[in-house]
């Protein structure tokens, strides 16, 4: 599997109203204009909504891991740009998500976000460090 963790997520803005959509939209919803500029997304938010998933969802599209289904934390993350994108919520047993810092840990087959603990006790450093210190260095500009 490639890490694809320098890359962040690409949504649109609309030229009129400045409306932030993600996925990247062909229409504005907000006014239904349809000049729109791409618009990489900041690796960084905050958990806005969040909640378990304790059963395995439909297959497809979705793929059980080989050792079977356990469950995952899903939620929406605020970012700064001025939209909420859902996504798998990383984070270390007993922690906190809610209002939580999330860095973007990778982009395919969907948005993955983790928390900073995660990050650093992650089995897979290789996961999250690049899009943690891409992110450090986006805030420190
Ligand atoms: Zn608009």
């Amino acid at each position: 599997m490639s890490v694809e963790t320098a890359q962040g997520l690409t949504g649109s803005r609309c030229a009129r109203c400045g409306n932030v959509a993600y996925p990247a939209a062909s229409g504005c919803q907000r006014c239904g204009s349809t000049e729109l500029t791409s618009l990489e997304l900041a690796l960084k938010g905050v958990v806005w909504a969040h909640t378990v998933q304790r059963f395995a969802p439909k297959s497809p599209p979705y793929v059980p891991p080989a050792e079977g289904f356990t469950p995952f934390a899903v939620g929406y993350v605020e970012l700064p740009d001025g939209v909420r994108v859902e996504g798998v919520l990383e984070s270390v047993d007993g922690e906190d998500l809610a209002g939580a810092e999330v860095v973007l840990v990778s982009t395919a087959p969907v948005p993955r976000f983790a928390t900073s603990a995660w990050i650093e006790h992650s089995p897979r450093p290789d996961i999250g460090r690049t899009g943690a210190e891409t992110a450090a260095k986006e805030s420190a500009r």
